[in-house]
């Protein structure tokens, strides 16, 4: 088992990717990566030690000159190169984010079209780096902009959407010229080993992706954030784990971007159209299983659509078929972890001894760590489940009155990544506009696009991955004076 992993056609191997080789670990040391739908093992991960976090940026470091020298269109086409393998191979890769993920297969294959467009995208900005040429106001000198590539990049990323925080930060800094250390969550390295083995496929030189699962992994981050060569962090997760990697990378004032936490609201305004905001709110909650940052969180729906909005939404809800990922048919997948899955459950044990009530769902799968969608109503604002990122298959409704308090509420929050607003159009986007958060979707549940840029506001992050804004995270901007 710990050797290979077959999936399907395709062979992986569970180790350390460092200068162009698999390696186990320095120190042999492996942990377990497991199925959490029957808590089964399904490979054992190299752990990488201190010399292996080295040896990667190392390796990052000595690939830099040549790499961040290859035409623009040499890169393109090894993304491009990318983007036709992952096409060809959706099903494998869907199965490995279904079997290491827990997730069900629609939402896996979903992330695995999604991911796979990140390559399509940055192939296509590889070739478009801006640049700019202009007199000086007082017509002494020529002012060139340009921009380069920032050098090594750090890419650390989450369990929840493991295939597309990895392209969302390769695709780009490849396609800038920085040459990249992979260190992927331990719940999913395998989504990342196999993304490393396409691109390897693809044409990717040595020493330009390296793969690294440390343990324990502040430590190693810490020690890699120090090393002079590494000149860029691009973090996604937990803000409490952003925060720290902020103040490890202000003694070296590394360039960072953070894609952090959320909570994001959702609101259903007086008027809205039910069918489009019943289907726009199961999507944005029980996207990924409500393992999203994306995932809507607080439902502020208006007293006069409450209670067919819930009734309308609880029947979506409770005819959800739940079950492994790898039944094809199963439309809710398990949570990574019945780690995760009993925090879950705390919540809306918590949610129900605050006031809230169970209209549908609040209980645990008999095996595996799975959780029913769940629907809950008399949420108050401001109490613990409201007040927290959930993080699985519950819906809170909190009634509101006044489309300001819903405003207010909303707002009322130390993230603002992303928000949802139903209603009569021009209503809906004057409600949009005033919410401090990076994304508004109005009547749509689903926000998330290559070609747009993503990102939030306070403590939900900073920078912008995606879209055209997304490769300048891993450019500099030099400024050249010219005399005239
Ligand atoms: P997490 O605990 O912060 O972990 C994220 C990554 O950071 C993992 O690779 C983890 O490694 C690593 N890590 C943990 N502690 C670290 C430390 N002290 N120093 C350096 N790295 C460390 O987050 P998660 O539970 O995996 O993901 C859920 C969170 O991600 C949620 O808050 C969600 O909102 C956020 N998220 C945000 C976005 C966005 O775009 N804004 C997208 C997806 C997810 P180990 O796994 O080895 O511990």
């Amino acid at each position: 088992m710990t050797d290979t992993v077959h999936v399907t056609d395709v062979v992986l191997f569970p180790n350390l990717y460092i200068d162009g080789e698999w390696r186990p670990g320095s120190t042999g040391d492996r942990f377990p990566v497991v199925d959490p739908s029957d808590g089964s093992t399904i490979a054992e991960f190299a752990v990488a030690s201190e010399v292996d976090c080295d040896a990667a940026v190392e390796a990052a470091a000595a690939a830099f000159p040549a790499w961040s020298a290859t035409a623009p269109r040499v890169r393109s086409e090894i993304l491009r190169r990318a983007w036709e393998i992952l096409t060809d191979e959706v099903d494998v890769f869907t199965e490995i984010m279904v079997r290491e993920n827990g997730k069900s297969w629609p939402d896996a294959k979903a992330e695995a079209s999604y991911a796979t467009e990140f390559f399509r995208w940055f192939a296509e900005e590889a070739v478009r780096i801006p640049g700019e040429y202009r007199l000086s106001p007082a017509g002494d000198k020529h002012i060139i902009v340009t921009h380069h590539p920032i050098g090594v990049a750090l890419l650390i990323t989450p369990w929840n959407f493991p295939a597309a925080m990895a392209t969302r930060k390769l695709a780009p800094a490849l396609a800038a010229g920085c040459t990249t250390i992979l260190k992927p969550a331990s719940e999913t390295p395998l989504t990342a080993a196999y993304v490393v083995d396409v691109l390897e496929r693809s044409g990717v030189p040595k020493g330009v992706v390296n793969l690294i699962t440390p343990k324990p992994v502040g430590p190693a981050v810490s020690r890699m954030l120090a090393h002079p060569a590494v000149r860029k962090l691009s973090f996604t997760g937990s803000t409490e784990v952003g925060r720290d990697l902020l103040k490890s990378s202000a003694d070296r004032v590394i360039n960072t971007s953070m894609e952090l936490g959320g909570n994001a609201p959702l609101i259903v305004l007086p008027g809205a159209d039910l069918d489009i905001a019943v289907e726009g709110a199961f999507l944005a909650k029980m996207r990924n299983g409500g393992s999203a940052c994306t995932s809507a969180n607080r439902f502020y729906v208006h007293e006069s659509v409450h209670d067919a909005f819930v009734e309308r939404m609880t029947e979506r809800l409770a005819a959800m078929s739940v079950g492994p990922g790898l039944d094809r048919r199963n439309q809710l997948g398990a949570l990574v972890s019945v780690k995760e899955r009993d925090k879950v459950a705390d919540l809306v044990d918590t949610a129900v001894a605050e006031g809230a009530r169970i209209v549908t769902g609040g209980a645990k799968g008999e095996r595996g760590a799975f959780y029913a969608a769940t629907l809950l109503i008399d949420v108050a604002h401001g109490s613990t489940i409201n007040a927290t990122e959930i993080f699985g298959p519950v819906t809170a409704v909190v009634r509101f009155a006044e489309v300001d308090e819903a405003v207010s509420k909303a707002n009322d929050s130390e993230f603002g990544l992303v928000a949802y607003v139903f209603g009569e159009e021009r209503q809906a986007i004057q409600v949009g506009q005033r919410l401090d958060v990076g994304m508004v979707a109005i009547n749509r549940g689903v926000i998330s696009d290559p070609a747009a840029p993503f990102g939030g506001t306070k403590q939900s992050g900073l920078g912008r991955e995606g879209s055209t804004e997304g490769i300048l995270e891993f450019l500099e901007t030099q400024y050249l004076a010219v005399t005239v």
